[in-house]
């Protein structure tokens, strides 16, 4: 069969779609669009737009030419119906929650969600009486039997944060699909480049823009993607309560993503070695890595991903003491809660990621307090392992 006439491959999306229409003047950079107000001097005209019968923007919250632009492009790459953004990740996740979730209704999810994430489901869920199931994330037989009991979301992230652990999302979306249930699933340690779970059949996918969309650390923002009636529900939220992307990240996002493919091949590439080299390393314990054919979702990842991801986490012999010793003696890596960037990032998740949830949530969701998270970024692989060699050479021999 022919390629449809208009398809066009990721690289070429992440550098083109979205620019465009916003285009002025010859410019060939979409401009930072600081207006809060739009001037309509037809007053019938201004209605159209405000009643959405013409294109157009009214009022800042709510639209905003960049911000068009960055969700242009995150919905061309993610081959969706429809987008909105959000002033961060979270804004997005919760808003999402928010939207649908009413008092007594019920939502189920995996124990190794975002840290903030997880917060939502722990505390601020509960306390509008919705009925939260967290489900161990690699028990996909609990996970069909709860969802199977009626629920009205199944909210699933994949690879997870810290631990990288893989759901399988053909078979949870199956299962969500049998009850009704809408499937939600974080996509953003995978990116689009790596995974789609919209053609897997999920309802709506979410990303921290922050991370591998913007790739550079520098500006915060997260998006929804779906189909246009649940996007437009979730557009009505976030219109009224606030939570918008402003222009200027806005920009910084868009920009950064015309290299997302460039980046996240470099990332996946890097990850893949380093994790490799962790593993065969006498004073690393643990390498948690979907790339790895030693890692136990490495079978589903091969399924559901084009790449493993820029993202892996290890743990040290020695612990939580062994890692105040050699983190401090990385030279190519930032020691920071972020994530994604074309810098190595490297962080506890004791005090980055899961800094809100108590020793005993982080054991109950599977993290060794002595956990490392490495974010790999796009510099030469050969000086990174260089690097973490160095540094692992001044934990103590036990
Ligand atoms: C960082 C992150 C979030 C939250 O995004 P913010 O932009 O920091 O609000 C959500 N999910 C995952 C997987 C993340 O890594």
């Amino acid at each position: 069969m022919r390629e449809k006439a208009n398809f066009t491959h990721l690289g070429t999306k992440s550098v083109w779609e979205g620019e465009k229409k916003q285009l002025a003047h010859g410019a060939t950079q979409v401009p930072t669009v600081f207006s809060v107000g739009y001037s309509y001097n037809d007053l019938d005209h201004w209605l159209d737009v405000a009643l959405g019968k013409e294109e157009g923007h009214i009022y800042g919250r709510m639209t905003n030419p960049t911000v068009q632009a960055f969700q242009d492009k995150v919905k061309a790459l993610e081959n969706a119906e429809s987008c909105t953004s959000f002033s961060s990740g979270m804004a997005a996740i919760s808003n999402t929650l928010y939207t649908f979730l009413k008092p007594g209704d019920r939502i189920v999810t995996i124990k190794d969600t975002y840290g903030g994430t997880n917060k939502i489901f722990l505390e601020f869920l509960p306390n509008i009486n919705v009925d939260v199931e967290l489900c161990d994330t690699t028990d996909h037989e609990k996970m069909e039997k709860e969802v199977e009991k009626g629920c009205k979301i199944l909210y699933l992230e994949t690879p997870t944060n810290p631990t990288l652990k893989v759901v399988d999302l053909k078979r949870m979306i199956k299962m969500a699909k049998s009850v009704g249930a809408l499937v939600i699933v974080d996509n953003t340690f995978a990116t689009p480049i790596n995974q789609n779970p919209l053609q897997l059949g999920a309802d709506l996918i979410i990303h921290s823009a922050t991370k591998f969309l913007g790739g550079h650390a520098d500006a915060l923002g997260g998006i929804v993607c779906g189909n246009e009636d649940l996007v437009d529900k979730i557009f009505h939220y976030r219109e009224i309560n606030g939570a918008c992307l402003d222009p200027m990240s806005a920009y910084l996002l868009l920009r950064g993503m015309k290299t997302l493919e460039l980046r996240i091949e470099r990332q996946n590439e890097n990850a893949m070695k380093v994790a490799k080299f962790l593993e065969s390393h006498p004073k690393v314990t643990n390498v948690f890595y979907p790339g790895l054919e030693s890692n136990e979702g490495h079978e589903i990842a091969k399924k559901q991903m084009k790449g493993f991801g820029g993202m892996l986490s290890f743990s040290v012999k020695g612990g939580m003491d062994a890692v105040k010793v050699f983190m401090p003696q990385l030279k190519h890596a930032h020691k920071a809660a972020n994530l994604g960037a074309v810098e190595t990032t490297v962080g506890p998740p004791r005090t980055t990621s899961h800094v809100e949830n108590t020793p005993e949530e982080r054991k109950a969701m599977g993290i060794p307090e002595g956990l490392v998270r490495y974010s790999a970024g796009i510099e030469n692989v050969e000086d990174l392992i260089k690097d973490l060699d160095q540094a692992l050479s001044y934990i103590p021999h036990q």
